[in-house]
């Protein structure tokens, strides 16, 4: 496939064709899919699709539509064909200051329940010379936050050298020139564990996010060993207090899946109570969906009632252990690096520790007589205000230091 004459539209209306990078990770974003999948071809446009779907669920895609598939090699050269406007050569700019790097793709999981590992294949990482030449390319066309990606990042390297390289690859970026902020993505407690106290002294570097985000998805030993998760309840909490002492005012982000096969009502208090220990600043609840091809798909499932309960009951103990969290934060002040630029006259500000602020640029520009908000700037402001996933903050004016 070539690109000549492209240009990347924002409505499907204005579009010829549509490139569809699709996700199959959980039966709801799989029917998701179909139905974008639908409107296309309804719509008379010409349909590329890319991503897991093609490699596992190629005839639940044809008994809809009837696409042409590319593989990500090709998506990778297309990009490279397309005039730089939000897409640049290898990694991609999410809104005008964060850039998404991958750092690997596929993964050395044995995960019952995952169809990831079916599409994707076995770890295959970026050489580190390659992914250094992104992220400078990156930084010199304005991208403020490199965003790694993997399906384990802490795997990175071992299809190589059998080890992971994931410290000496934090140490490379680093130390590369300009002033940006790295958020390293999900890092598997199983392939975490053996370097856990390099990748911690690696995360204390000031371009690194304080952010860690470490999947627990079960809440006891044996659920964790009948997802074949590869670590226990302990060897997690070893390592989250490992991260804590050595990373100042570090944040923790976690998943976990409800409705596994075999998980019973103290699974559940098992986990709120592993929660409320670890005190994680984000949390994906997954509920549990059988997907085809995995081992898992053949245990028995239970009805969605008690998976759709038990996740609410999570969220909501996560909702209400958020805002304890976030109201102590109210009337601090903290140094933040802006990061984007939002669509409704505000801005998103982090911490160093990966919270999200947003203030309201539009209004503090107008009363403070004051010059735009950039992204790259870094300011002082203070806590006013919070919500589940975000802070409120008001920049401190320099007469008026708050
Ligand atoms: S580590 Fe496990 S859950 Fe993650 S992609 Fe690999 S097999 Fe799937």
């Amino acid at each position: 496939m070539r690109a000549h004459h492209v240009c990347v539209v924002d409505t499907l209306s204005r579009a010829t064709a549509v490139i569809v990078n699709t996700c199959t990770v959980i039966a709801k974003t799989e029917r998701e899919m179909l139905r974008i999948f639908r409107d296309v071809t309804k719509q008379g446009k010409k349909l590329y699709i890319t991503g897991c779907m093609p490699a596992v669920e190629r005839d639940e895609i044809l008994k809809v539509c009837n696409p042409a598939f590319i593989t990500s090699d090709e998506i990778h050269s297309l990009h490279a064909q397309i005039e730089q406007s939000c897409v640049f050569a290898q990694g991609r700019f999410r809104n005008n200051a964060v850039a998404i790097v991958q750092i690997a793709h596929g993964c050395l999981g044995t995960c019952q329940y995952c169809v990831t590992r079916l599409a994707r294949g076995p770890l295959v990482s970026v050489p580190m010379h390659q992914i250094c030449s992104e992220i400078s390319f990156a930084v010199s066309h304005g991208a403020v936050e490199i965003q790694l990606t993997a399906q384990d990042m802490s795997a990175y390297g071992m299809d190589k050298t059998g080890q992971s390289e994931l410290a000496n690859l934090l140490h490379a970026i680093t130390a590369i020139a300009g002033d940006f902020r790295v958020r390293v993505g999900m890092m598997n407690p199983k392939t975490l564990h053996p370097v856990a106290k390099e990748v911690a002294a690696a995360f204390s570097h000031k371009k690194i996010f304080s952010f860690a985000h470490i999947p627990i998805q079960g809440g006891t030993d044996h659920l964790l060993a009948a997802m074949d998760r590869g670590y226990t309840v302990s060897t997690f909490l070893d390592m989250i207090h490992l991260f804590e002492q050595t990373v100042p005012d570090l944040l923790i982000g976690t998943d976990v899946i409800v409705g596994f096969p075999g998980e019973t009502e103290s699974d559940i208090d098992a986990l709120l109570f592993l929660l409320q220990t670890i005190k994680p600043y984000r949390l994906n609840v997954t509920r549990y969906s059988p997907r085809k091809g995995t081992p898992a798909y053949h245990m028995y499932d239970m009805p969605d009632r008690f998976k759709k309960e038990r996740s609410r009951r999570i969220v909501s103990a996560f909702h209400a252990l958020r805002s304890e969290c976030n109201k102590l934060l109210i009337g601090k002040e903290f140094e933040v690096y802006i990061t984007e630029k939002r669509k409704e006259g505000s801005v998103m500000a982090r911490t160093d520790s990966y919270h999200a602020i947003v203030i309201q640029s539009d209004e503090m520009e107008k009363e403070m007589s004051s010059s735009p908000l950039s992204c790259g700037d870094h300011r002082r402001v203070k806590i006013t205000g919070e919500r589940v996933h975000y802070l409120i903050g008001n920049v401190c004016s320099g007469k008026d230091r708050c």
